[in-house]
């Protein structure tokens, strides 16, 4: 589904992507994982063409992203994108946040919207919370309402960047919960985290990048329980 090819990317002298090389199946739960700096962020940003790159491809279903002729607004329409801090807005009501991007970008009527709104509120288990506001909502509430937006025009790929290293530990397991529904339902995830029972459970792949490269990938049970590279033994056992 995304192939990123020779994904170059720079801030000033600091070379932050270098030559990265990924692949993410259709159905499949891709995992990143690596030291903080390592470009997990800018990788996901970069394939949501919020950052630009210097060189490489990034290719959904056989389409450059990253040939300047893509309009990149009708592009990020076929992504979600889930950040750290759920970027709802405050003064809108829960329905009326994740009604929006229907609305805007897909031109929906208000009631096509809303209740398209309502439906995924619903999957993600806020039925009872869609005239709510932002702060009326716990942190992982108001991360599944974040995730609700991000699905709600059904998109092709789901781009979630360390969803729940916001919240506290108690609500994190909530989160965790619902992508790994996702995941069972086939949605089709890239997934910064820095969770690795998410990543143990979840993944079908994972990459643990470094030096701005994917370093070493596989299955959960081969790149988390037996790596061959030295940098990411080195790397989980710091998390211990
Ligand atoms: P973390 O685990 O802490 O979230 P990360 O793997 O997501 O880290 P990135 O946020 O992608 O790492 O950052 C990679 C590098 O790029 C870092 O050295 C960071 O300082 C740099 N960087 C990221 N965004 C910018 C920016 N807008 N301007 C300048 N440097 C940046
Ligand atoms: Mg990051």
């Amino acid at each position: 589904l995304l192939r990123v090819a020779g994904l170059r990317k720079s801030f000033g002298t600091n070379l932050v992507l270098d030559g990265l090389d990924l692949d993410v199946a259709e159905h499949s739960c891709v995992v990143l994982i690596g030291s903080s700096g390592s470009g997990k962020s800018t990788l996901l940003r970069a394939v949501d063409l919020l950052e630009e790159v210097d060189d490489g491809v990034i290719e959904l279903r056989g389409v450059d992203l990253a040939d300047p002729w893509v309009d990149a607004n009708a592009a990020r329409a076929r992504m979600g994108m889930v950040f750290q801090a759920y970027n709802l807005f405050p003064h809108m009501s829960v329905l009326a946040n994740v009604a929006l991007a229907p609305r805007l970008v897909h031109g929906r009527t208000k009631d096509e919207a809303e209740s398209a709104a309502v439906a995924i509120l619903e999957r993600v288990g806020l039925g009872d919370k869609v005239t709510a506001y932002p702060d009326h909502l716990s942190g992982g509430q108001q991360q599944r309402a974040a995730i609700a937006r991000a699905l709600v025009n059904g998109p092709e790929l789901l781009l979630l960047d360390e969803v729940t290293s916001a919240l506290d530990p108690e609500l994190v397991g909530e989160v965790l919960d619902l992508l790994a529904e996702l995941r069972a339902e086939g949605t089709t995830m890239l997934v910064a985290t820095h969770e690795m029972g998410f990543a143990r459970q979840a993944a079908d792949l994972v990459c643990f990048l470094d030096g701005g490269r994917v370093l070493e990938s596989g299955p959960p049970e081969q790149v988390l329980g037996a790596p061959e590279q030295p940098r990411t033994r080195e790397f989980l056992a710091r998390l211990h």
